[in-house]
């Protein structure tokens, strides 16, 4: 199946969005802690959430302008791998989520 990202910025509002260790040490996203500067350890940053992308103050994702990724040919690895069009099991719990926020919003 051809998965399809229907742009509708839901996920991007739902959310977080967790860096793997190479993109968090590339240091090329914002990150919600980085104000306090790097955590070496990638495991310890996973657990103090370190690697979590920064949210604005709705908790959309930052790179969400307009209803749109700001950064879509860059996008982390989770965003890439994710559609709400996936049958994978995986994503169950995120797509129920969607659908759930579409109902309320219409
Ligand atoms: S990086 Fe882009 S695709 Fe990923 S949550 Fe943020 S706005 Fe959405």
């Amino acid at each position: 199946m051809v998965h399809k990202c229907l742009e509708c910025g839901v996920c991007c509002k739902l959310f977080l969005v967790n860096l793997t260790e190479e993109e968090y040490k590339a240091g090329k996203y914002k990150t919600q802690f980085e104000m306090f500067g790097l955590v070496d350890d990638f495991i310890e940053a996973e657990m103090c959430a370190a690697n979590i992308i920064e949210q604005k103050k709705d908790g959309s994702c930052t790179y969400l302008k307009n209803g749109k990724c700001s950064i879509h040919k860059i996008r982390p690895k989770s965003c890439r791998e994710f559609f709400c069009t996936s049958k994978s099991k995986t994503f169950t719990i995120m797509i129920d989520k969607i659908k759930e926020r579409r109902k309320k919003v219409g």
